[in-house]
């Protein structure tokens, strides 16, 4: 008997799979999978649709026996072996992204990165600003700025406070109010700096999803490093959210310095007007890039961006 599902948890030598019946599996692999064009360290990730075989005596363990081809994925560099891909989650709608000005500041570096990172893999992210409340009037300042900027360049960009210590019980927080509309029925990747209130947030919106303590499944699961692996969360509005806790960066893999301002949304139009092809937007005469930030019309903090994680590229990887 083979079942369709999803893979929900991932802890790299076994996974929770959820089938279209509602019913959680704790599953392994069989055998090695080998996924056409992709060399990583974990062959299967949360999100993947997967096929499994019941084990024939055992209450809700399975073998996973095939994975579906993915519609797209994000991946970080192995933390082990940085040369190898990990991915991190797969069959994403959106990316949401959230940082904060104070406690503790995200820095508009740290977003870009994470912008490209989406961009290269084609998941689009939306931006949530938290913790407005304990802004102070230099860092209002910075969040116009960084509103204007970012939507100039097409993201959604939020602005709440999750924590209301003055809301009535039983009353709706109606700041957080869009980031349920954005997550119904999409199966969105959560990210952000620890700290900055994710758990917060999704705990108000869904107060019986418990982000962070759930047990994915009727599973008592020993010796279960919960923090560190990704784990997905059904909504009550239907969609899903994935939560990464321990990931504090995606990185780039595999791209060359030519590549990098295809990922930086506003630089992507103007590439072509570049006098050469294969122009990296530094030293380069008739470049439409430097031109474009001289004149405003690219925000000198991105091209500032691009320019750290150009010099981050090391191109020994082809
Ligand atoms: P996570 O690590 O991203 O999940 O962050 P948490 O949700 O655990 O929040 C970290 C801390 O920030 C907690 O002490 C929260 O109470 C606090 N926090 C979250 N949202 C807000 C907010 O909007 N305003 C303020 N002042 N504090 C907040
Ligand atoms: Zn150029």
């Amino acid at each position: 008997m083979s079942l369709i599902g999803r893979v929900y948890k991932s802890t790299g030598s076994w996974y929770v799979v959820k089938t279209t019946d509602g019913k959680f599996w704790k599953a392994r692999i069989k055998g090695i999978f080998k996924i056409e064009g992709i060399t990583s360290t974990n062959p299967i990730a949360v999100g993947d649709e997967v096929i499994i075989e019941p084990y024939p005596q055992e209450e809700s363990i399975a073998i996973i026996t095939h994975i579906n081809e993915r519609h797209n994925y994000i991946a970080r560099t192995s933390p082990h072996q940085n040369k190898q891909q990990h991915i991190v989650a797969s069959n994403l709608h959106q990316a949401m992204l959230i940082c904060t000005l104070r406690n503790p500041k995200t820095s508009q570096g740290f977003m870009d990165r994470f912008l490209a990172t989406t961009e290269a893999y084609h998941i689009p992210t939306i931006i949530i600003f938290n913790k407005l409340d304990i802004y102070k009037a230099k860092d209002l300042t910075l969040l116009e700025t960084l509103n204007e900027l970012y939507q100039s360049i097409g993201y959604t960009v939020l602005n709440v406070s999750a924590a209301l210590p003055n809301l009535p019980k039983g009353e709706k927080n109606t700041m957080l109010q869009q980031i349920q509309e954005i997550l119904k029925h999409k199966t969105t990747l959560l990210s952000g700096h620890s700290g900055v209130g994710k758990s917060t947030i999704i705990n108000h919106l869904f107060p019986n999803l418990h982000l962070r303590t759930q047990a994915v499944s009727d599973w008592s699961g020993k010796g279960l490093h919960t923090t560190t692996f990704a784990s997905m969360f059904d909504l009550p509005t239907g969609g899903a959210i994935i939560d990464t806790p321990g990931i504090r960066e995606f990185g780039l893999f595999n791209i060359t310095k030519q590549e990098l301002s295809h990922y930086f949304v506003e630089m992507r139009t103007l590439l072509q007007q570049c006098q050469f092809n294969n122009c990296i937007h530094i030293n380069e005469p008739n470049c439409a890039i430097k031109k474009a930030v001289e004149e405003g019309r690219i925000y000198a903090s991105r091209y500032n961006s691009y320019c750290n994680m150009l010099e981050s590229i090391t191109e020994d990887l082809r």
